[in-house]
């Protein structure tokens, strides 16, 4: 879709710190995130939420999600992983995406805002690594 940030994205017309993608699928650091190591993983084609997403490809993003939490808990240090997809209200961008938000003992996740959290870059990089 023309207007879709995500698409402008997938297409390489804005920037994002991809940590993987394939034919199907592409995941990147969340420009805000909640916690450290915070990806949305999304469909490189565009469907507007869950009820509209393939099938096929919807199980894709699930299996990426399942081979990624030991990755995540192992390269960060965290300890469990939290998913959140929005729907309809309380969806800001209308482009299909998982949050895969890693969860850190004694941390608490507050929806609405960001606190003392790591460089996005610095995170990325130990992803990377
Ligand atoms: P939602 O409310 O589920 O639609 O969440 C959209 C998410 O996309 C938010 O967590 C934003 O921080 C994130 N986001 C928006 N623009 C970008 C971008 N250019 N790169 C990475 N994440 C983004």
């Amino acid at each position: 879709m023309n207007d879709c940030i995500f698409c402008k994205i997938i297409k390489g017309e804005i920037p994002s710190n991809t940590i993987y993608e394939d034919e199907t699928i592409k995941v990147m650091m969340d420009i805000n995130p909640k916690t450290n190591g915070h990806l949305l993983v999304l469909p490189k084609e565009h469907y507007e939420n869950l009820l509209t997403i393939d099938d096929n490809v919807l199980s894709k993003i699930i299996v990426y999600t399942r081979e990624a939490y030991p990755m995540l808990n192992e390269k960060l240090g965290s300890q469990g992983l939290t998913l959140v997809n929005n729907n309809g209200e309380g969806q800001d961008v209308k482009h299909f995406h998982l949050h895969l938000i890693p969860r850190y003992v004694g941390e608490k996740i507050d929806m609405e805002s960001s606190n003392n959290l790591s460089e996005i870059d610095e995170i990325y990089n130990k992803l990377m690594d």
